[in-house]
């Protein structure tokens, strides 16, 4: 393949050019956990966000795209779980508020 940057010949699977050193885009992989993460992160919040951060920190070492999608998948994992949370918490409150209006003391059936 070609340097994009230079046009100079590379060999296949190099990473950055070794004339110019620049990144040779299409070669550089997907960080897997990136895009398991972000597919995650609509439906099971919690590992969604696990993986997400961890192919973050994975991009942030080596070289790999997907940081988009990696930021994308901590971002929404993290909304779902605020909304479960809060959803979760309201219905506490709802449950304890319906608790203490209709006390179920037995002699309340009779
Ligand atoms: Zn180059």
């Amino acid at each position: 393949m070609y340097c994009k940057n230079c046009g100079k010949e590379i060999s296949d699977g190099s990473v950055v050019c070794i004339n110019c050193g620049a990144k040779a885009d299409s070669e550089i992989p997907f960080n897997i956990l990136s895009i398991v993460g972000f597919a995650l992160s609509f439906f099971l919040a919690v590992p969604g966000l696990i993986c997400s951060i961890i192919g973050y920190l994975q991009i942030k070492k080596s070289v790999y795209r997907g940081k988009s999608l990696a930021v994308a998948g901590i971002v929404i994992s993290s909304v779902s779980i605020v909304i479960t949370l809060i959803v979760i918490i309201y219905a506490i409150s709802l449950a304890a508020t319906i608790a203490t209006t209709y006390p179920s003391y037995p002699s309340y059936y009779y």
